[in-house]
């Protein structure tokens, strides 16, 4: 049997015609840059995650980047990030010239440790970025009240967690700014690169819009430095399609994972806790080994695909060595970089195939 990491015709090959149909509509229109259906989705998609403003733009990076800006954080100032993500929750900071400052990751979760956030706050503080890592949302209230009592903004890292919610409320909506990645991977994906920001602040969204299209509200009139990136129609006509079956999908991910558990549950693995009161959308599964590139070498000679998400903390990544860290400052993402291990995620995975997953690593050894 073969399993592969991840295989998008799953989703896409149902759904094939009425994409096309999209598709096609954009083109007849013409309306390829800020048409009709960007204004449409923006909409769509910040109704779906509970918020009044939605920004279509080219990218999660550059969703964070504008965030991170319209917020009016830059040089001199500090934002916290968790140090086990993906490096563009990091690179959205320093786009806006502001430095990042990581925070380990709780061993249980492998979401940002909330017990070591304070310690790193200083009079440069000015934001904190919750990462929804794998599809887990972090413990809002908690984070919400760390920022109020010290005055900081909230922009959540939602890219992985399109539909995730935390005691009922959909991640994105907790914050002062929500942002999303629609990467082909992501739970919700467009053919290409694309991003929303969500907000419910009036003053942001306006400020965000304008940043996303050249720093001008009105054609050729602009009264600011700004930036060229903006989501393209034709990406938001087929992202508007598919969210009326993310649901569904995420609870083919949900269903999926809690297989795994249950199956992996008492053996060698380390299987990661949920949050209490969490819904997760599990955009990953991953689990831990002590031999974790033998595992991952073993599995893909059974058939298996997996991947690392991460190897390199950003601690230790070339492009922020400046921030001078060494080995042992964030105990649990240095030790669990070495063991965390992505198994095949995505809707669609039958439960053979999971069985299969299960067995495999059952007989590793
Ligand atoms: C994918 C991702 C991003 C970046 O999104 P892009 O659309 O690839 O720029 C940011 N943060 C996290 C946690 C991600 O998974």
């Amino acid at each position: 049997m073969r399993v592969p990491f991840m295989d998008l015709s799953k989703i896409h090959k149902p759904i094939r015609a009425e994409i096309t149909e999209a598709i096609n509509e954009v083109v007849n229109k013409g309306d390829f840059i800020l048409g009709g259906k960007v204004g449409e989705f923006e909409k769509e998609f910040s109704a779906y995650c509970g918020c009044k403003f939605g920004i279509g733009v080219s990218s999660g990076t550059d969703a964070i980047f504008l965030a991170v800006k319209a917020l009016g954080i830059g040089p001199g100032d500090e934002v916290l990030v968790p140090a086990n993500t993906f490096i563009a929750t990091a690179l959205g900071v320093t786009f806006a010239g502001a430095a990042p400052i990581l925070v380990d990751a709780d061993p249980l979760n492998y979401n940002i440790n909330l017990e070591n956030i304070e310690k790193k706050i200083t009079a440069k503080t000015k934001a904190i970025i919750p990462v929804h890592l794998y599809g887990q949302p972090v413990a809002m209230d908690r984070i919400s009240a760390l920022a109020t009592k010290h005055g900081l903004k909230v922009i959540e890292d939602a890219c992985q967690a399109h539909g995730a919610a935390y005691k009922g409320k959909k991640t994105g909506s907790f914050g002062d700014i929500g942002c999303f990645s629609f990467y082909p991977a992501k739970n919700l994906g467009a053919f290409g690169d694309g991003g929303m920001v969500v907000t419910n602040d009036e003053n942001l969204y306006n400020k965000i819009r304008i940043l996303r299209a050249y720093g001008s509200e009105k054609k050729y009139v602009h009264d600011e430095i700004g930036y060229n990136m903006r989501l393209d129609t034709m990406h938001a006509a087929v992202l508007s399609v598919k969210l009326k079956y993310l649901d569904s999908w995420n609870e083919q991910r949900n269903a999926a994972a809690k297989k795994y558990d249950e199956l992996l549950r008492g053996t060698e693995f380390g299987i990661f806790q949920t949050v209490r009161d969490a819904y997760h959308v599990y955009h990953l599964y991953v689990i831990r080994s002590r031999r974790r590139d033998e595992l991952s070498k073993y599995l893909g000679e059974n058939g298996i695909g997996t991947t690392i998400h991460y190897p390199i903390p950003i601690h230790k990544t070339g492009a922020y060595k400046y921030l001078g860290h060494k080995d042992g400052d964030f105990p649990v993402v240095d030790k669990f970089s070495g063991e965390i291990i992505s198994l095949p995620m995505f809707p669609g995975i039958t439960d053979e195939e999971i069985e299969y997953v299960a067995r495999t690593l059952k007989n590793f050894k």
